[in-house]
């Protein structure tokens, strides 16, 4: 296959290029770099020997979508990542988020219908299940959001189910992504988020490599085994390969699928941490704060539809989550920006 990935430079994006050119497919990355650096890919080409084309182009212009299909097409499929992905930024800036996360996917489908390409993966959350109470989350449970970035993967998934359903020829797979972290276990690609990290893991690892004093537990009151709050944290690599699998089945198949992409095991913040501590040999100080608004409880996946309908699950276990996460912060203490420590 040869596979367009938006947003391939990111995080997930680097990942599942490098899982694609390991399975002998053929990628090419159309980023704005507004997130990501392209040193990402120069590490999948190093990593993998393979070629990982990068196209600079912004996903909300035509014109740059048209120059990725006529220059570097005919593509086989698209894997749609690129958005912009922070919770809290996205409650102080509706607008931009709307614009560039649903404008991404009108024009992207737009550009895929005029060169006859016909199937998408698209990069979806489990944020859509908002506080859905019932767990292990079903794909075919209630939706419903809580914040603007999790309404533009609603509407979204919302846009591609009815684009699929007028388009009989058309295959499109939402792929609901649980809590993915981790990194490549060469150490070489990873998580590098700009500025003070929102998310646990990242926000654990600058901790561990001293950049942060201490870790906030977010909350030691809420109805879990331990009082913290409780997600289904699912190693990148195994998220990657997800996608091959979700790709392999979107270009043999019509029509639209949801899938989650989780392990089905929920773990704590205290679990986490404490399975960190434990593989890396290390200790993190931790502070118990307030809870952060507009958090849930508990958060996990029934990751069975992806092994039914796509013959894929989760490999990896936390102690691999810890330990490749650590591994990639300790040779790139400052991300892509910085020196890479050998
Ligand atoms: P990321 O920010 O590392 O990757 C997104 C990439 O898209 C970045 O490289 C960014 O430069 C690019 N981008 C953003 N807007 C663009 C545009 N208009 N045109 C071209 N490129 C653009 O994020 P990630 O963690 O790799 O996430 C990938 C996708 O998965 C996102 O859509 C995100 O919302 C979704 N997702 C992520 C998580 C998570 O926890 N990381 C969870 C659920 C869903
Ligand atoms: N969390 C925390 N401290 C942090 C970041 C996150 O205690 O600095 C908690 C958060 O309250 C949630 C879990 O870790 O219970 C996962 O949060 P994250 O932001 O990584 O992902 P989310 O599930 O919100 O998408």
């Amino acid at each position: 296959m040869r596979v367009l990935l938006t947003g391939g430079a990111g995080f997930i994006g680097s990942h599942t290029a490098l899982c694609l050119l390991e399975a002998g497919h053929e990628i090419v990355a159309l980023d704005n770099l507004s997130n990501s650096s392209p040193e990402a890919l120069k590490r999948v080409e190093e990593l993998t020997g393979k070629k990982a084309t990068l196209v600079v182009g912004d996903c909300t212009v035509e014109a740059d979508v048209e120059n990725a299909f006529a220059a570097f097409g005919p593509f086989d499929a698209v894997v749609h990542f690129a958005g912009f992905k922070a919770v809290g930024e996205s409650v102080s800036m509706p607008l931009e988020y709307y614009r560039n996360n649903l404008d991404a996917t009108l024009v992207l489908c737009k550009v895929m219908e005029k060169h006859g390409c016909r199937s998408l993966v698209f990069s979806s959350s489990a944020t859509v299940y908002g506080t859905n109470p019932v767990m292990p989350l079903r794909e075919d449970y209630p939706t419903g959001c809580t914040n603007p970035y999790g309404w533009t993967k609603w509407i979204n998934e919302r846009i591609l189910t009815d684009y699929c359903f007028a388009s009989k020829d058309m295959s499109v797979v939402l792929l609901r992504y649980f809590n993915p972290i981790g990194a490549h276990e060469s150490g070489r690609i990873g998580e590098d988020p700009s500025g003070v990290p929102n998310n646990l893991m990242p926000y654990i690892c600058q901790v561990a490599s001293g950049k942060l004093e201490k870790l906030r537990v977010f909350g030691d009151d809420y109805d879990t085994p331990d009082g913290t709050g409780v997600r289904d944290f699912i190693h990148v690599c195994d998220l990657a390969y997800g996608h091959l699998k979700a790709l392999e089945y979107a270009v043999s198949h019509k029509g639209c699928e949801v899938v989650n992409l989780g392990t089905g095991e929920g773990y704590s913040v205290l679990q986490l941490l404490h399975a960190f501590e434990k593989v890396n040999n290390m200790t993190i100080p931790y502070v118990v704060t307030p809870r952060r608004p507009g958090d849930i409880a508990t958060c996990y996946a029934d990751p069975t539809k992806a092994h039914t309908l796509l013959g894929w699950q989760a490999s990896h276990t936390l102690e691999d989550m810890c330990r490749d996460a650590w591994n990639w912060q300790k040779h790139n203490p400052n991300g892509y920006q910085g020196d890479e420590i050998k």
